[in-house]
């Protein structure tokens, strides 16, 4: 037994994040040396852009993430200079294309717009801080009620969740009343859990990773003292001595030097792709690695809120009012959010309904709904994609990604079933949509990938069987000390924002490896 037991931690994200802080939290010696490809962004590591007030500083973070397609970072990196070829898709600010059509681009044109950040912090520095609980099916079988509520307990708090937030909102209220009309039933609408910070003002400070780390990136704190994160540092291979890793090897990508660290324990957090991406360049390649990719098809639409509806519900000083707060942070106005959740039988989708003042694209002046006085909504129903061996990712020993890892190919698609469930829910869209108002865009279903939302790739399970790469608790089969932690571990098909969901897990992985050290 090692006095003071290393623990790498691969890649910077909530979850990452997660680990280190329970396994630090758990145990009185060990140490964390957490590693990241990308760039810190933020004094304090992981923060969420969307916090940063500057529009040019915010924008220069985003462009930082965006790793292969990063510009000025992808330059003094050593990558080849030049225009990145323009993919048929634009990735999310602060994400790129895994298929981003330049050399050692991935291949994905069944999945076309999956993509990644690659930054201290990963997506949790750009994500939109949705934090629903996982309901019914969507939940795993393998932990009983009780353990998992106090999982899902301890990822709020890790996570800063406010399951009020905006609930003082009379736009809010009146949104949700007509959602209520237009659903006629069960679920009943309710305001959409967030992960931040209300602040004193009104406004909201976003949660990254930065709060998951919580005392780890607190130079006062002494759990500090036993923690180390590398940013720029890309672990390029675990090394596996028979059925144990005993350290990782990381490339320096300012100086592209590579060393070996040793590591008692090894946890993979580095996304639904490059986590098995990484075990695969490491030899560890349970049959299931990459397999069974699942994530959410979305059906979106715009709609401008109708005075005559929504007067029945709020007054003109809570428009002034949800007016007035949104205008606290310009470039991030954020307020009313709702949602109807997950529910079976008769709702197995999920719908997430966003206030906003202008549409996410500009109107011309002269549209006749341009400049609503009403305001706007943004409204997706996310729905289940069942999780199959035939979907997923492959990675080549021959051809290499621009990293110089094995390269991905993406094999995806949706089936009847599926099919099935757009077609109801894009319906449901419509209605509740002519509830609310008149539809600036209409109901559409978005490419696949488009959710961000990648599942399934690492999925957990409880017998060696070829169906799962880890046990119940995150570890690889077959091996004493390699965890995998992420959306990938989430074996089922469900319809909401997984962080949460990803973080309880990664609660439950970090306290079975602490007592392994
Ligand atoms: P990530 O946050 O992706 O972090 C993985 C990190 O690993 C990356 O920084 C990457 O650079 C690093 N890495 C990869 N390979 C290596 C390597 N070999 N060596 C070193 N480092 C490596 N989820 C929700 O639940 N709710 C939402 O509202 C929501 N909105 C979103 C909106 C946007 C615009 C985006 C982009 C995402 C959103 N998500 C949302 C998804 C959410 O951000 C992810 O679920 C979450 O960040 C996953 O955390 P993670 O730590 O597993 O992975």
């Amino acid at each position: 037994m090692n006095d003071t037991p290393v623990i790498a931690v691969v890649g910077s994200g909530p979850i990452g994040s997660a680990y280190a802080r329970e396994l630090l939290e758990a145990h009185p010696t060990a140490r964390v040396v957490m590693f990241e490809a990308g760039p810190q962004l933020t004094a304090v590591p992981g923060a969420s852009v969307r916090n940063i007030t500057d529009p040019g500083e915010k924008d220069l973070a985003r462009e930082r993430s965006q790793g292969p397609q990063a510009g000025a970072l992808r330059v003094s990196l050593g990558l080849p200079a030049g225009t990145v070829v323009e993919g048929m898709f634009t990735a999310r600010q602060g994400t790129h294309l895994l298929d981003f059509g330049g050399e050692g681009s991935a291949h994905a044109p069944t999945f076309p717009a999956a993509a990644a950040s690659t930054n201290v912090g990963g997506m949790g520095a750009h994500w939109t801080c949705a934090t629903p609980r996982p309901s019914d099916t969507e939940r795993v079988d393998f932990i009983d009620d009780r353990e998992w509520d106090a999982l899902i307990d301890r990822a709020e708090q890790l996570l800063h969740v406010q399951s009020a937030a905006f609930a003082d909102s009379g736009v809010g209220a009146a949104i949700r009343a007509l959602l209520a009309e237009a659903q006629g039933g069960e679920p009943a609408p309710s305001t959409l859990p967030v992960a931040g910070d209300p602040q004193p003002d009104g406004s909201m400070r976003w949660a990254g990773a930065d709060v998951v780390l919580g005392p780890l990136a607190d130079p006062a704190s002494p759990l500090a003292a036993r923690f180390e994160l590398r940013d720029l540092s890309l672990v390029r291979r675990i090394v596996v001595d028979g059925a144990r890793a005993t350290g990782v090897e990381v490339e320096d990508l300012r100086t592209h030097a590579t060393t070996t660290v040793a590591a008692d324990l090894v946890v993979v957090a580095a996304d639904a792709f490059r986590t098995p991406q990484l075990l695969w360049a490491s030899g560890i390649r349970p049959a299931a690695l990459g397999r069974y990719l699942s994530e959410h098809p979305v059906v979106i639409s715009t709609v401008a809120l109708s005075a005559a509806q929504m007067s029945r519900f709020a007054t003109e000083a809570d428009l002034d009012a949800e007016l007035a707060r949104r205008a606290l942070n310009p470039v991030d106005p954020v307020a009313a959010v709702n949602r109807i959740p997950f529910a079976e039988p008769g709702h197995p989708f999920s719908l997430q309904v966003m206030y906003a003042e202008q549409p996410p694209f500009p109107l011309p002046a002269d549209h006749p709904l341009a400049g609503n006085r009403w305001g706007y909504v943004n409204m997706g129903y996310g729905m289940r994609k069942r999780p199959r061996v035939e979907d997923g990712v492959t990675f080549s020993d021959e051809e290499l990604d621009y990293r110089g890892l094995p390269n991905m190919t993406i094999e995806y698609a949706l089936t009847e079933a599926e099919e099935a469930e757009i077609a109801d829910a894009t319906a449901r869209l419509r209605r509740i949509g002519e509830t609310l108002g008149t539809f600036v865009t209409e109901p559409r279903l978005l490419p696949n990938g488009s959710s961000l939302h990648f599942q399934g790739t690492t999925r957990l399970g409880t017998a060696d069987d070829g169906t799962s790469v880890a046990d119940p608790h995150s570890r690889v089969w077959g091996f004493e000390n390699v965890y995998v932690g992420g959306n990938g571990t989430i074996p089922t098909a469900t319809t909401m924002n997984p962080t949460l969901m990803s973080v309880a897990l990664a609660v439950r992985g970090a306290r079975d490896a602490a007592g392994r050290v």
